[in-house]
């Protein structure tokens, strides 16, 4: 493991460690990028998250596993292009927005909304979680710059362009032939696109290329005025998932002083197409069963006969381990340098892996880290570090723009 030591950063944490003594996984700020909410999130008792839930992030858990700060994600489902998809992005946009809000309003004992790199500081400084917001697929801003201006009125930190499908900012890197969608080639941001990324660039929103094409990472790499995040992608390199990044463009997003959050999910770290065949028959016949023609997590997840099938799936073909992770984080620090690297689990979107299968399980990555000889300044830097960083750069282009 080669690592660079910041003699300001030893400096900076030498109260916290004291003489010898290691950091401890309490001692840290540690950051995830990307956590999902369910379209019913806070309005359902099951998914109220004051309380123990079935859900793999609550403040129970956060707490548990000393996991202090969450970008809890504004996903909407790719729809067609049209003004009545759009008018549909919208509204479920706005469902989750609404259930962010409850949750801070039901528990302001416990976790706090941060919308400046600075607040989270403060939130962990007083012994409380902090819940950022992130858009997952700008199709909710439709064609409209105004609506990212809303966005971060409402508090909404990073803007994920893409998600499956292309749509009017930039090509996905999974394109939706049901939706019209050529693979994307060459064909990075459009003009809207270009406008969008200004735009966020002005207001201070972090730009996200997790989910986008090859050549619109390239596309917003040369465009951006700011660093850029990927805030829930894995080693291409590693794994040859379109959803992962290459080296070349990992080695772009380091000169561009951003940073790529490793994800936790399985499926970008470990190939397993026979693992992938059975879950999805498995799917069916539990969608088959219940009467619905296709399989919906929200509905379907919780069934006994999804979980117990799911079980049997597991001991046949096993999802990635903590160790499968550290090598992708291994991998992403020998390429794009330690400052250029961050951690999200991608939880209650598909994500947990074993090891992490949940925020309770947070320390066994710190513990992880430390046994593949990550210094502690590392560990500080991979858990948030480089995110906050990458965050007060975003904030301090956007005051320049402002000014000019
Ligand atoms: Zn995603």
């Amino acid at each position: 493991m080669i690592t660079r030591l910041c003699g300001a950063a030893a400096l900076a944490l030498a109260p916290l460690i004291g003489a010898g003594a290691e950091l401890s996984h309490d001692g840290l700020l540690t950051v995830d990028t990307h956590v999902d909410i369910p379209p019913t999130y806070m309005r359902e008792a099951r998914y109220d998250v004051g309380g123990d839930t079935a859900l793999k992030v609550d403040l129970g858990k956060m707490e548990r596993g000393g996991l202090d700060a969450a970008f809890f994600v504004i996903y909407v489902e790719q729809g067609p292009l049209t003004a009545a998809g759009y008018a549909d992005a919208i509204a479920q946009a706005e469902l989750k927005y609404a259930a962010i809000e409850l949750m801070l309003a039901r528990y302001p004992d416990r976790i706090r909304l941060a919308t400046t790199p600075r607040q989270v500081r403060e939130h962990h400084a007083s012994g409380l979680l902090s819940a950022m917001i992130g858009i997952e697929n700008g199709y909710s801003l439709g064609r409209r710059l105004d609506l990212l201006d809303a966005a971060y009125a409402r508090g909404a930190r990073y803007l994920g362009l893409t998600h499956t499908g292309h749509n009017a900012i930039c090509t996905s890197s999974g394109a939706r032939p049901e939706f019209g969608d050529a693979p994307a080639g060459d064909v990075g941001l459009s003009r809207f696109g270009r406008s969008v990324l200004q735009r966020a660039n002005a207001l201070g929103v972090m730009v996200d290329v997790s989910h986008a094409s090859d050549a619109c990472v390239r596309d917003v790499l040369q465009t951006t005025a700011a660093p850029v995040i990927a805030s829930h992608s894995s080693a291409h390199a590693r794994v040859p998932h379109p959803r992962n990044i290459n080296d070349a463009l990992l080695r772009g997003i380091a000169a561009n002083g951003g940073v790529m959050q490793v994800v936790a999910y399985s499926g970008f770290l470990k190939l397993d197409p026979e693992r992938e065949a059975a879950v999805a028959s498995l799917q069916e016949a539990v969608a088959r069963q219940a009467g619905a023609t296709e399989f919906d997590s929200d509905r379907h997840e919780e069934l006994p006969t999804y979980r117990q099938g799911l079980a049997r799936i597991q001991r046949e073909h096993p999802v990635a381990t903590l160790e499968d992770y550290l090598d992708h984080i291994e991998h992403a620090v020998q390429v794009a340098g330690i400052e250029h690297v961050g951690l999200a689990s991608d939880f209650d979107g598909g994500g947990g892996i074993t090891g992490w299968l949940d925020a309770s399980e947070t320390p066994n990555v710190t513990a992880g880290l430390r046994r593949r000889g990550f210094s502690d300044q590392d560990i500080a830097a991979l858990w948030g570090g480089n995110l906050l960083r990458v965050w007060s750069e975003v904030e301090r282009v956007a005051r320049a723009e402002r000014t000019r």
